[in-house]
């Protein structure tokens, strides 16, 4: 294949990525990462794949590529993280993956002869750390991320205990789950190539439960481990005041990031670009007790994200938290040795959508790329069009914030929903 054709097909993989559940916009360093990871030939059925999760025979009948070159492809590009690869409903199901979390996390995952992490850690390193990025997604104002704060329940303020519900202990995640997995942490392994590790953080944190780990144990980007060995990851983060952040829904939580301040690129989006909601909160907010606090500035170099500083206030100097941007994670009040930092109830609970499918279609609904996920199979004109007719529509900012509202939310939920289990796909409501 010529240069100008390989060049068009890597394009046109940017432009698909961009189309998903996180924007991806193109620039020199994304053709570059695209063109070191995908072959052109994976490039091709990359972009010829629908947009959800599909058996190998709809992409085959969709992407008229024959089933057998189509599975051993399917299987190359799982083990490079190129595509979700779920066992469910009975079978493996396929679909592209997205930036964050996906092709991001699963490159820096992998290890081996057949991957240049160096040269892939220095692309990600210019790519995720641009503002573009992360403006992409938020710059107004979306709710949705893929990742939600774990508040430490230590952290909670003695009389708010009982408040705090299963999905939000992630204890009890782990304790819940059935099977598990961990893998190298893509942001430090990232870090450590590109010589910006700050920290003494083992790379070996990332956890995945359930499906997520059977995929990634199948696929050779995650070991598997004993639910023992899985909750001592969860005190090795506890110990090392790492910010627990899990995938953001209620329900069937697949995997949970133990994130340093230095090394995250999720958190660097609050605490370098400014956007709040690159990770959601917890149901909780750090506060200060003044009558316990000796003034001695430890939380503000515990907070990973330095939502805290000393101002000075009646020729005092007294720690200020920036509820804007505190996550409600508790590392800080973990390192108060006065108990004068805790975690309360934020006045409004938030946003955390109930399972995957919840999560997809709302972070879609907010990135203007629902029609995609509603009109999956592109090769055909009349769905195009319509794609494209129900996209301009869906992107309207009004209809946006009225689907978003909580007025509207639950009801256009169930109402797509019931659109899924009309075309046969209700165990992707399971998920
Ligand atoms: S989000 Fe956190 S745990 Fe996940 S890869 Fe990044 S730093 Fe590691
Ligand atoms: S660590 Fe505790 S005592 Fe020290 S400044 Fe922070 S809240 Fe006050
Ligand atoms: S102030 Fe920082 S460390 Fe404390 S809960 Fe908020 S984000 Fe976490």
């Amino acid at each position: 294949m010529g240069h100008s054709a390989v060049k068009d097909v890597y394009h046109q993989v940017g432009e698909k990525l961009n189309e998903l559940e996180v924007r991806a916009p193109m620039n020199l360093y994304l053709y570059e990462i695209l063109k070191e990871i995908f072959n052109s030939r994976e490039a091709e059925i990359f972009c010829k794949m629908p947009f959800s999760l599909s058996t190998v025979e709809r992409i085959s009948q969709i992407s008229k590529i024959e089933i057998e070159e189509l599975k051993n492809i399917l299987n190359d590009m799982s083990s490079k993280g190129l595509v979700l690869d779920l066992f469910v409903n009975g079978e493996n199901q396929y679909s592209p993956s997205p930036m964050v979390i996906g092709i991001f996390e699963f490159t820096m995952m992998r290890t081996g002869k057949d991957v240049n992490s160096k040269r892939l850690a220095e692309l990600f390193h210019h790519y995720l750390g641009d503002e573009t990025f992360f403006s992409s997604n938020y710059k107004n104002g979306e709710r949705i991320s893929p990742l939600r704060t774990m508040p430490y329940e230590d952290a909670i303020y003695n009389g708010q205990h009982t408040e705090i519900l299963d999905y939000e202990k992630a204890y009890a995640i782990v304790e819940k789950s059935k099977k598990f997995a961990i893998g190298l942490c893509s942001c430090r392994h990232e870090k450590h190539h590109t010589g910006d590790k700050e920290c003494d953080i083992k790379l070996d944190t990332c956890s995945t439960f359930d499906i997520a780990a059977d995929s990634l144990i199948r696929n050779g980007l995650a070991k598997e481990v004993t639910k023992k060995e899985a909750i001592a990851n969860l005190e090795h983060s506890y110990d090392n005041g790492l910010i627990i952040m899990a995938d953001n829904v209620k329900k069937n939580i697949f995997f949970m990031c133990h994130c340093c301040g230095c090394c995250c690129n999720a958190l660097a989006g609050l605490s370098q670009f400014g956007y709040p909601n690159s990770v959601v909160t917890s149901n909780y907010i750090a506060s200060i007790n003044e009558d316990y606090c000796v003034e001695c500035g430890t939380c503000v170099e515990a907070c990973p994200i330095n939502a805290i500083e000393m101002v000075e206030y009646d020729g005092d100097s007294k720690p200020k938290i920036d509820e804007d941007f505190c996550l409600g994670c508790g590392v800080c009040s973990l390192q108060c040795a006065n108990d004068a930092m805790r975690l309360v109830s934020r006045e409004k609970r938030v946003l955390h959508p109930e399972n995957t499918f919840e999560r997809i279609i709302l972070q879609c609904l907010e990135k203007g790329t629902l029609q995609n996920q509603l009109f999956d199979d592109q090769s055909k004109m009349s769905l195009r069009f319509m794609s494209g007719l129900v996209g301009g529509f869906l992107r309207l900012p009004t209809v946006k914030k009225a689907l978003m509202s909580d007025l509207m939310r639950s009801r256009f939920l169930s109402m797509m929903q019931s659109g899924i289990k009309m075309q046969g796909k209700g165990w992707l409501l399971e998920l």
